[in-house]
């Protein structure tokens, strides 16, 4: 027997360590001999903590809402006796199906699913190099050290499609070549794991289910653009992760798989961890460069970019962990098969942590263009105690906050853009009725009002002045000439602001000004 016992950051706080503890007794008191595989998330946050059974001959078993009773009586009942108890299974995984169970695919919230960045997620132990290798992993490393020359890896990846999954959603073939294309050396490829959006853990997840497919791809990428050294940059806030990721790095090492002649190809790459210390700017290119140098993590002004004078001046590759894990894949022989997924201009798949009110709250990657509301209803079971959708808040705290009405929309990179909101990193959080979009808008303007880091003036006091206004709104005080001031501030703090986190964070005052006017009118007006 196998068991499989999901004990990520998710696993972990809704009691995974003590279902496992549970587990060990159970086993060494009926003197059941199973092995046991700690893996990272499969998705299925909201039925954690996890557990999933395989005995030979038997399609694999996945059961939710695990507590140390429950999982020691399915043991008992099915690993000692063979009852599978249906009762307390969510689904079963692969091949095969048990009565009462229903298939993976007939899972809600699994069957519109298309995993490519979270393809090894719940299935690896991520502390083991060799559970990866298992599942195809550094066969896309050694085909490319092997088989292509730099310039196709870059080819491969401008043909696949891939944009970057961090935000901007810049070819990331097209970055990596201005980055060999750039003079100047040594040059330096950055991971990007400084995730800070409220409500979103597509990173972390990814970090601490499956590093290597994002050390994988940071290997690929130094390849591609020349250079030897490369940095993940995560934050410190992600304990667990840090820890699979260092530990990858360690096993990487120790296999011959970052350091001097990897493979025998004659390149030399290896790779540092690098903490951050949780500013929210420090997401933004030039201050994360700023923040590994061991200065204070501020933006600076672009150009230049930072595939011509990065990190110590030199050029330098960033890319976002889901980028990254998607690109250890595409390499490894898959180019076409992305390139299929998805929309004309945004192809491939995109993650998103659903939060929020949500029934399925989890992690999830479909193809670019799922309609939203497949997302939410589908995939995410809706909305919670038969309320009704009032709102999707999509990219976190530079994002826009669409209402119901807009829930055909697709999830691609030009949709979202044209309805107001943004793809962002991933973060998507679910709003019903009883949410009041004033506060909403209000909730993500103190945050980046927070986490400005105060270089310039329209960011640092333009969301200033906005937050007051929206406070004295949600107070009963607003006045009538509130509207033209904070759309006339946003404009202004768009247009001027210095970097990305300034120039978007207006964005849920004004998604919520369009589509939510009502609200602010009736706090306006009637005082409340
Ligand atoms: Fe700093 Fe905001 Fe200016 Fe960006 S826009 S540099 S976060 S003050």
């Amino acid at each position: 027997p196998h068991i499989l016992i999901g004990t990520a950051t998710c696993g972990k706080v809704s009691g995974a360590m003590s279902v496992l503890d549970a587990i060990n007794t159970a086993l060494d008191k009926t003197n059941i001999k199973a092995t046991i595989t700690q893996v990272g998330c499969f998705g299925m946050c909201y039925a954690e903590p996890t557990m999933d059974i395989v005995l030979p001959g038997m399609p694999r078993i996945s059961y939710g809402f695990m507590t140390p009773e429950k999982a020691v009586s399915i043991i008992e009942d099915y690993i000692g006796n063979g009852n599978p108890r249906p009762d307390l299974a969510l689904c079963t995984v692969g091949e095969g199906r048990i009565d009462g169970v229903p298939t993976l695919d007939e899972m809600p919230m699994l069957r519109g699913q298309k995993r490519i960045a979270l393809r090894n997620c719940g299935h690896v132990n991520p502390l083991r190099i060799s559970h990866y290798i298992a599942r195809g992993g550094y066969t896309g490393l050694h085909r490319v050290l092997t088989a292509l020359s730099p310039q196709q890896v870059i080819d491969e990846m401008m043909a696949s499609g891939l944009r970057g999954r961090g935000g901007a959603g810049f070819p990331t073939g097209q970055k990596w070549q201005y980055c060999r294309d750039a003079a100047g050396s040594p040059k330096y490829v950055i991971c990007n794991a400084d995730e800070g959006d409220p409500g979103a853990f597509m990173d972390r997840s990814i970090l601490e289910g499956d590093p290597h497919s994002v050390i994988e791809g940071l290997i690929i990428a130094g390849y591609a653009v020349g250079a030897a050294e490369g940095y993940v940059y995560v934050r410190a806030e992600y304990p667990l992760a840090v820890t699979t990721v260092k530990h990858a790095v360690l096993q990487a090492r120790e296999n011959g798989l970052l350091g001097h002649d990897i493979m025998g190809s004659g390149f030399d790459f290896d790779i540092v961890i690098k903490e951050g210390a949780g500013a929210f700017v420090c997401g933004e290119e030039t201050a994360l460069i700023a923040s590994i140098e061991g200065r204070r993590g501020m933006p600076r002004p672009r150009p230049p970019f930072p595939a011509v004078s990065g990190l110590w001046g030199k050029p330098t590759n960033i890319n976002n962990v889901k980028t990254l894990a998607m690109a250890s894949y595409i390499l490894a022989g898959n180019t076409e098969e992305y390139a299929a997924i998805g929309t004309d201009r945004s192809r491939g798949t995109c993650v998103f942590a659903l939060a929020g009110n949500i029934n399925h709250m989890g992690l999830i990657e479909v193809p670019m263009g799922t309609p939203l509301k497949e997302v939410v209803f589908g995939i995410g079971g809706g909305v919670p105690k038969g309320r009704s959708l009032k709102a999707v808040q999509i990219g976190g705290p530079s994002g826009g906050c669409l209402p119901a009405g807009l829930s055909d929309i697709g999830l691609d990179y030009e949709s979202l853009v044209k309805s107001g909101a943004i793809m962002g990193s991933g973060g998507m959080i679910i709003m019903d009725q009883g949410n009041c979009m004033v506060d909403v808008a209000r909730y993500f303007l103190s945050f980046v009002q927070a986490e400005s880091c105060g270089k310039c003036v329209p960011c640092r006091s333009g969301t200033r002045q906005m937050l007051g206004i929206l406070n004295r709104i949600t107070a009963g005080e607003g006045r009538p000439e509130d509207f033209p001031t904070l759309e006339n501030l946003a404009v202004q703090i768009k247009a001027t602001s210095l970097c990305a986190l300034g120039g978007t964070s207006p964005n849920p005052v004004l998604t919520t000004l369009k589509y939510f006017r009502e609200e602010y009118e009736a706090h306006i007006l009637h005082k409340r």
